[in-house]
């Protein structure tokens, strides 16, 4: 979900978990589709055709090839012109201004804080806007969106109100903790976030997702499908109450298809869009819920919510490792006095979001890696629960592929750098040739 890369690196370190890493797609990559044929009552496109790779006709390939490019190219034109949004905030000493604003305002750092961090952020926002509207007005135009420029400039909105609301807090923190200790501050606010952003991830599902999509519980808004369900839970011999899964209503914004895991604890749940249920069949869709399952079930968010934080620790470490020399080269020029000053925070932004970049392999690796277990679980799970449970998860990949024009043939570069799940070609593959059963086998995580 590219709709919250507005939001500015320091708060992308948390929100991620809130937001756009939960959204996980059964799918490849970003979330995608297509243009023409509303959802079928019944099923779409291939459903019940033989799927023994992945294929589309002419027409979709030539648009999925073309869509898939210029996501590649927009991740890494948002790369370079997310740094020079930074660079120009410290340039123009904007930054130093905003800082002299919230001074003269308050000598109490919170109420400084009120005053810096909502002026700074909608700063980087509102010159980050023109790719967050190209990015939509493309996603529109391959039919994948088709959520109105109104509803649209709302989600925007309010995802500008979380991240100010966010961005107080945290911008506080971390310049408390700077001031505090010159040495340790990136040990220390890595210590002190972390236990938020868990929170936040928590109560993500009931407080944040729900600004974004109606939920309801599944098991009111489609009993038959919770009750097959529930036959795949019972199969898996786990315990996942049908009061944890959710019926989302993606299909007033979006034609593409998905189903997630979110939550830890209490908020900890499975969630499948509409869209999804109208275009794929029961035996499908409970095949899509597996693979949702194997996330839960294998502990997928907080294994990602430590390998997240162990990464973040590395980068603040760096962060001040790196700063005191950026500051020193560029910071009579930028109007920073030091680091303890907020004016150096568009400096520490512009490091972290180099770090992440250059640790997007290894982020995407990891989440393949995830996806691909969950993958094997789905089929595992499914194996013996409907007759030719392999060709119908390759079915529901398939139909994934076409509606949310999944590129048959990506770029090697592009699905080392951002891609999140294994290929459709790749998936499409595995599920029909990953058969331990056929070797008196069991499978590996569902015995
Ligand atoms: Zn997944």
């Amino acid at each position: 979900m590219k709709r919250f890369h507005c939001i500015p690196i320091l708060l992308l370190v948390v929100l991620p978990w809130i937001i756009a890493s939960a959204q996980d797609q059964p799918a490849a990559a970003p979330a995608q589709v297509q243009t023409s044929s509303p959802a079928a009552p019944t099923a779409a496109p291939s459903t019940q055709k033989r799927v023994t790779a992945y294929t589309l006709p002419p027409d979709l390939y030539a648009k999925a090839h073309d869509r898939s490019r210029i996501h590649f190219r927009l991740a890494l034109i948002g790369f370079v012109y997310g740094l020079l949004v930074l660079w120009f905030v410290l340039r123009t000493k904007l930054a130093a201004r905003y800082r002299d604003w919230a001074e003269a305002f308050s000598a109490k750092r919170f109420l400084q804080s009120v005053v810096f961090s909502p002026l700074l952020l909608l700063t980087i926002a509102v010159l980050t806007l023109p790719l967050d509207l190209y990015s939509e007005w493309i996603e529109k135009r391959f039919g994948i969106s088709v959520q109105g420029w109104g509803s649209w400039t709302w989600d925007w909105t309010k995802g500008q109100l979380i991240s100010i609301v966010l961005g107080i807090l945290f911008i506080w923190l971390l310049y408390v903790v700077i001031h505090r200790s010159p040495r340790r501050w990136w040990f220390y606010f890595w210590l002190v976030t972390l236990p938020i952003g868990v929170f936040l991830f928590f109560i993500g599902p009931w407080v944040i997702d729900p600004m974004f999509h109606k939920f309801e519980p599944l098991q009111q808004k489609d009993p038959a499908l919770t009750a097959s369900l529930e036959q795949m839970v019972q199969r898996a011999g786990e315990n996942i109450p049908p009061e944890r899964m959710f019926w989302m209503g993606a299909g007033e914004k979006t034609t593409g298809l998905n189903a997630y895991v979110t939550g830890i604890g209490a908020s900890k749940r499975i969630v499948v869009w509409d869209t999804t249920i109208a275009k794929m069949n029961i035996p499908q869709i409970v095949f899509v819920a597996g693979h949702e399952m194997g996330h839960y079930v294998l502990l997928h968010v907080p294994k990602g919510l430590a390998f997240f934080a162990a990464l973040l620790l590395l980068f603040f470490y760096l962060g001040y490792r790196m700063i005191g020399w950026v500051l020193g080269r560029w910071g009579v020029d930028w109007g920073v006095r030091k680091l303890d000053d907020w004016a150096s925070l568009p400096a520490l932004l512009l490091l972290l979001s180099v770090f992440s970049f250059v640790a997007s392999p290894i982020m995407s690796a990891f989440s393949r890696h995830d996806e691909h277990q969950a993958d094997q679980y789905g089929l595992e799970v499914t194996h013996g629960l409907t007759s030719d449970s392999a060709q119908v998860a390759a079915q529901a990949f398939q139909i994934l592929g076409e509606v949310d024009l999944a590129d048959p043939d990506p770029n090697p570069v592009q699905v080392f750098l951002f891609y999140d799940h294994p290929s459709i070609p790749e998936r499409i593959q595995f599920a029909l040739t990953y058969d331990p059963w056929a070797k008196g086998q069991q499978g590996e995580f569902v015995k």
